[in-house]
C-alpha cells in the first residue's frame, strides 16, 4: 500500500476494498448497538489509521456515557430472551457465527492486517481460530452447572449458575478478531448481552464481527462501541454493568480497579494483562530445538513480539549457552519483515511509531547497562519499509538482571538473553517480578521439568514447549498478571455466578 492510498472499510461490509482516495473523503464506519449502526449521542469521532503507514482507514464514533447507557438499556432487554433459550438453543446460534466467519475469512484477514499491522497470513489462522471458537464455545452452554451438596434426609441443597446479565469485555489491540470472538462467545453462552470494547487502534474486527452476525444474533445481545479511555471508564462506572473483563496492560487495569471503586458499586473483574515472561533452559536441552523455540516463544512473526504471553527473558544455562545462540542468531536474522498485506511476510510493523520508539529507547536502556545487541536493534534498512513503524527483531544478550530490559514488559521484538548456573538462583530470578504470565522449562529430565514448572510463580507454564495455546485450555496470569483465565470452561463459567438453593421436603 503506498503513502497515497486509503483502505476504505465500508460501514455495512465486512471487506476492506483498497481505494486510491484522499484522507479527507475517508468513509464513516458506525458502531453497533440495540441491533443497528449509530453514530454516537455527541456525534464525536475518532480517525483510524491503518498501521503500515498511517493511512486513514475510517472515522469511526468516539462513544460516550450516554452510548452506554443507549446500549445498555436494549441489551439487558434483549439478555431476558437470550438467557431463557436453552443452551442448546444459544449454541446453534454461536454455531451460525462460526459458519459465517468462515465465509468471510480471506476479508476478515486482509481487513484485520490493514487495522493491526499484522501478517495477512498469520491473520488468516486468527479468524480460522476465531471460528472454531465460538464452536468450541457453543458446546459448552449446559456444563456450567452447579451440584447437589448432600447435606440432609430432609431436603435438597443445590446450586444453580446464572449469567450476570450485561457485561463488559474492554480488549487490547494485538488479536483484534481473536479476542472478539473469544470475549465475546464465552460471555454469551453462559446467558450473557456483551458490550465489546475494541482498542481504538483496531476497531475494525469487532465492527466486522458485528456486521456478520447481525442477523444471526438477536438484536442486543452482541453490541460493538468504538472509542479510547473515556468510554472504558464509562462502560466500568456503568451501575448496571457489573461483570466487566478487561485485556490489557497492568496501568489501565489498575485504572479500572480504581474507576469501578468509585462508581461506589461492587463489580466483578477478570484482568488478563502483561507478562515478563521465562524460559529456563537447562544444560541436557536440544541446543537447535531450544533456538527454534526461543524464537517461537517471542512470537516474532504473527504479532512482531507485541503478545502478552511472549518468552522475552531467556535463562540460558551458561555450558549450553553459545551453542544456543550459534543457532538462535540466524533464525531471527531469516524472519521476512514486510508489508502486512504480503502473503509471503512474517513479520509486519508494530502498532504505531510510538511503540517502535518506545522499544528502541529500551534497547538504548539495555545497552548502557552492559548489554550486548546480537540481532536487529534497528529499524530496517528496505526503504519500502521506512514511511511505516516497522522494527527488526531484536536479540539482547549479557542483560543485567537489574536492566529495565530484564525487568520491564517491552511488548515488542525484543528478546532477552540470560545466562544461570544455579538452578534455585535462576528460579529465585525468573520468579523475582511482579509479573506471573507464562513460563517455559526446557530439559529431558522429566522429574526437574516437574518441580520446576511446580516452582514456578506463573499461570501457565511450558514444559519443552512455547507459544502453543488451545482455546480447549484456561489462560490466565498470577500475580499483576491477572485475575481469572480466559479460555477452557473456566472463561464462561466465569460469566455466571452462583446461587445456593435450600429446599426442605416439609
Ligand atoms: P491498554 O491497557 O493500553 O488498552 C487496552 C484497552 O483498555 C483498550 O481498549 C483501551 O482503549 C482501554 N482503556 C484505556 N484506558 C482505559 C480506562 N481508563 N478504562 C477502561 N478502559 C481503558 O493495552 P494495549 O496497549 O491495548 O495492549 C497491550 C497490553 O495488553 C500489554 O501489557 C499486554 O501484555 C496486554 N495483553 C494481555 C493479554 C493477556 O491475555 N494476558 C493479551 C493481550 C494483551
Amino acid at each position: 500500500m503506498s503513502r497515497q492510498e486509503t483502505v476504505t472499510v465500508s460501514p455495512m461490509a465486512t471487506s476492506a476494498v483498497v481505494h486510491t482516495v484522499p484522507a479527507e473523503d475517508a468513509p464513516f464506519a458506525p458502531m453497533f448497538h440495540s441491533g443497528s449502526w449509530h453514530r454516537g449521542v455527541s456525534g464525536r469521532t475518532m480517525t483510524v489509521r491503518a498501521a503500515a503507514n498511517g493511512a486513514t482507514l475510517a472515522e469511526v464514533p468516539n462513544a460516550t456515557a450516554a452510548d452506554v447507557d443507549e446500549a445498555f438499556d436494549t441489551a439487558r432487554t434483549a439478555q431476558k430472551t437470550w438467557a431463557a433459550m436453552a443452551p442448546s438453543e444459544r449454541g446453534k446460534v454461536l454455531h451460525r457465527v462460526a459458519d459465517a466467519i468462515d465465509a468471510a475469512q480471506d476479508e476478515l484477514a486482509i481487513l484485520e492486517a490493514f487495522d493491526s499491522g499484522n501478517p495477512v497470513t498469520a491473520m488468516r489462522r486468527d479468524v480460522a481460530k476465531g471460528a472454531e471458537i465460538f464452536r468450541h464455545m457453543a458446546g459448552l452452554g449446559h456444563l456450567l452447572n452447579g451440584e447437589v451438596i448432600p447435606v440432609s434426609t430432609e431436603g435438597l441443597h443445590y446450586t444453580r449458575r446464572y449469567p450476570y446479565g450485561v457485561v463488559a469485555r474492554i480488549v487490547a489491540f494485538n488479536h483484534p478478531f481473536l479476542f472478539a470472538c473469544g470475549r465475546v462467545s464465552s460471555a454469551m453462552v453462559a446467558g450473557n448481552s456483551v458490550l465489546l470494547k475494541p482498542s481504538e487502534h483496531t476497531p475494525f474486527a469487532a465492527l466486522a464481527l458485528a456486521r456478520l452476525t447481525e442477523d444471526i444474533i438477536p438484536p442486543g445481545v452482541f453490541s460493538v462501541l468504538t472509542g479510547g479511555a473515556e468510554l472504558g471508564a464509562a462502560l466500568t462506572a456503568h451501575r448496571g454493568i457489573e461483570r466487566i473483563s478487561f485485556t490489557g496492560s497492568v496501568g489501565t487495569a489498575l485504572k479500572i480497579s480504581e474507576q469501578a471503586a468509585l462508581s461506589g458499586h461492587i463489580k466483578s473483574m477478570s484482568f488478563e494483562l502483561g507478562g515478563k515472561n521465562p524460559m529456563i533452559v537447562l544444560p541436557d536441552a536440544d541446543p537447535e530445538k531450544v533456538a527454534a523455540a526461543a524464537v517461537r516463544g517471542m512470537n516474532f512473526t504473527a504479532v512482531q513480539g507485541q503478545s502478552c504471553g511472549s518468552t522475552t527473558r531467556l535463562f540460558l544455562h551458561r555450558d549450553i549457552a553459545a551453542e544456543v545462540m550459534k543457532h538462535l542468531i540466524p533464525r531471527v536474522e531469516a524472519i521476512r519483515i514486510g508489508r502486512p498485506d504480503d502473503p509471503e511476510t512474517e513479520m509486519g510493523c508494530l502498532i504505531s511509531q510510538e511503540a517502535v520508539d518506545r522499544c528502541l529507547e529500551f534497547i538504548a536502556q539495555g545497552v548502557r547497562d552492559g548489554a550486548k545487541v546480537v540481532a536487529g536493534g534497528r529499524i530496517p534498512d528496505n526503504p519500502e519499509l521506512s514511511h511505516g513503524p516497522y522494527l527488526l527483531p531484536t536479540v539482547l544478550v549479557d542483560v543485567p538482571d537489574r536492566s529495565i530490559c530484564a525487568t520491564n514488559e517491552i511488548f515488542g521484538p525484543v528478546l532477552s538473553v540470560m545466562e544461570w548456573s544455579d538452578l534455585d538462583d535462576v528460579l529465585q530470578r525468573a520468579n523475582s517480578l511482579s509479573y506471573g504470565l507464562t513460563a517455559a522449562v526446557w530439559t529431558n529430565d522429566v522429574g526437574r521439568a516437574l518441580r520446576i514448572a511446580d516452582a514456578l510463580e506463573s499461570g501457565y507454564v511450558w514444559i519443552n514447549d512455547v507459544e502453543f495455546r488451545h482455546y480447549a485450555v484456561p489462560f490466565g496470569g498470577w500475580k499483576d498478571s491477572g485475575i481469572g483465565a480466559e479460555y477452557g470452561l473456566d472463561e464462561p463459567m466465569s460469566f455466571t455466578r452462583s446461587k445456593t438453593i435450600v429446599a426442605n421436603y416439609g
